[in-house]
C-alpha cells in the first residue's frame, strides 16, 4: 500500500501516520521527493479499509497495491478455472459455451419450443427464470417450482444443461434437484447472506455483475462464494448503469480482459441485458467473443413480441441461428471453438 502525504504535511503528521501503519503490522519505507513524502507500507494485511487511513491528518491519498481478494485472484490460482459438468460440457476451457433461452419460463409449450430451437442452433445450456426479480411488483413474477420442473424436463429432452436465477436463500434447496447452474442476478450481487449460503453449495454459480458495481466489487462478491468452499464460480458482465440512455445498460466489454488478467474464474457476457435492444445483441455477442468471453448468455424466445418479460431484447429463433453462424466464424480467429 502507498500512502501519499500532502505537500503541506508536517513531520509530526508523517510520524503519526508511520506509527499508525506500524501498529497495523506494516513495515514502513519513506521516500521524500521534491514535493511530497510517500510512505510505502509492506505487509500481508488486507482486512482494513483504506478510508481509515485517508482521514488521518496530512494524508492525501492511499493506494492499495495488493488486491483485497485472495481466492478469486491469479496469485491464488495462476491457471484458468475450468468448470466441468457430467455431460462433458466445460466452462472456462477453449470452447465458448452458449447459454440461451427465454428470460422467463412462461409455459410448457414456450419452453419446449425454445429448448428445441436453441439446442438445434448449438447452445449447450438452457436459460429461463422461474423466480423473477422484476422492477415492478405488478409484472409477471415467474412460475416458481413449476418453472424449475419444466426447465429440467425441457433441458433433458434436448440434451441441455439448465441455468436459473436464485433470488433468496430459501430457494436454494428447492432449486438444487432441478438446476445445473445457479444464477445470481445483478440485483443480488451484494446480497452477502445469499452469497455465503451459495458458498456451501456444491453446484456451479453464475454471478452477474451488479448494476452499479465495480469490477473489484464483483470479484469481492465472488470471493464470498469461494471462501465458503464453492470454487465453481462463473462471473458475468451484463451491463452497468451509465449516463447513456440509448441502451438499457452499457455492456462493459473491457471487463472481460480485465477479469481475465486479475482472476482465474471464467467470465460470461450477457449482451441481452447489456443492451436491452434485440438488434444490438448480435454485434455485442460477437464483440464479447472476440474480447475473450468464456460463455455467452442470450435471451431467445419463440415469440418475442408476446414474451412476458424482456421481449424487446429477446432474439427470434432465426436471429439466434444467424448469430451462432457468425460466432462460429469468429471463434477460430481468437483461438476458440464454439
Ligand atoms: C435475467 O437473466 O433474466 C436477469 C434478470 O438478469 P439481471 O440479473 O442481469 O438483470
Ligand atoms: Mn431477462
Amino acid at each position: 500500500m502507498i500512502v501519499a502525504m500532502l505537500e503541506t504535511a508536517t513531520e509530526d503528521q508523517i510520524q503519526d501516520v508511520t506509527d499508525h501503519l506500524m501498529r497495523m503490522g506494516f513495515a514502513v519505507h519513506r521516500t521524500t521527493g521534491a514535493r511530497q513524502s510517500v510512505l510505502a507500507a509492506v505487509g500481508r494485511r488486507i482486512d482494513f479499509d483504506t478510508r481509515d487511513l485517508e482521514v488521518l491528518s496530512g494524508v492525501e491519498k492511499v493506494h492499495r497495491i495488493s488486491a483485497p481478494y485472495k481466492l478469486v485472484g491469479r496469485q491464488f490460482r495462476p491457471h484458468d478455472t475450468v468448470i466441468k459438468f457430467s455431460n462433458g460440457v466445460e466452462i472456462g476451457g477453449k470452447e465458448v459455451i452458449v447459454m440461451a433461452g427465454p428470460c422467463s419460463v412462461e409455459s410448457r409449450e414456450q419452453l419446449f419450443k425454445a429448448a428445441e430451437q436453441v439446442s438445434k442452433a448449438g447452445a449447450k445450456v438452457l436459460r429461463g427464470g422461474a423466480f423473477k426479480p422484476r422492477s415492478s411488483p405488478y409484472t409477471f413474477q415467474g412460475l416458481g417450482l413449476e418453472g424449475l420442473k419444466l426447465l429440467r424436463e425441457a433441458g433433458d429432452a434436448h440434451g441441455l444443461l439448465v441455468i436459473s436465477e436464485v433470488m433468496e436463500i430459501s430457494q436454494i434447496e428447492i432449486m438444487l434437484p432441478y438446476i445445473d447452474i445457479l444464477q445470481v442476478g445483478a440485483r443480488n450481487m451484494q446480497n452477502f447472506n445469499l452469497l455465503r449460503e451459495l458458498g456451501k453449495v456444491r453446484k456451479p454459480v453464475l454471478m452477474k455483475r451488479g448494476i452499479a458495481a465495480t469490477i473489484e466489487e464483483m470479484l469481492l462478491s465472488a470471493e464470498y462464494i469461494m471462501s465458503g468452499g464453492n470454487y465453481d464460480v462463473i462471473l458475468c458482465e451484463r451491463g452497468i448503469r451509465t449516463f447513456e440512455t440509448y441502451t438499457r445498460n452499457t455492456l462493459d466489454i473491457s471487463a472481460i480482459p480485465i477479469v481475465h488478467k486479475l482472476s482465474h474464474l471464467p467470465i460470461t457476457s450477457d449482451p441481452s441485458h447489456g443492451t436491452g435492444l434485440r438488434d444490438k445483441v448480435a454485434p455485442m455477442a460477437c464483440a464479447s467473443l472476440a474480447a475473450g468471453a468464456d460463455a455467452l448468455l442470450i435471451e431467445v424466445h419463440p415469440d418475442p413480441d408476446h414474451a412476458l418479460s424482456d421481449g424487446a431484447q429477446s432474439l427470434f429463433p432465426e436471429q439466434f441461428e444467424d448469430l451462432m453462424q457468425r460466432l462460429r466464424m469468429i471463434a477460430p480467429a481468437v483461438g476458440r471453438t464454439i
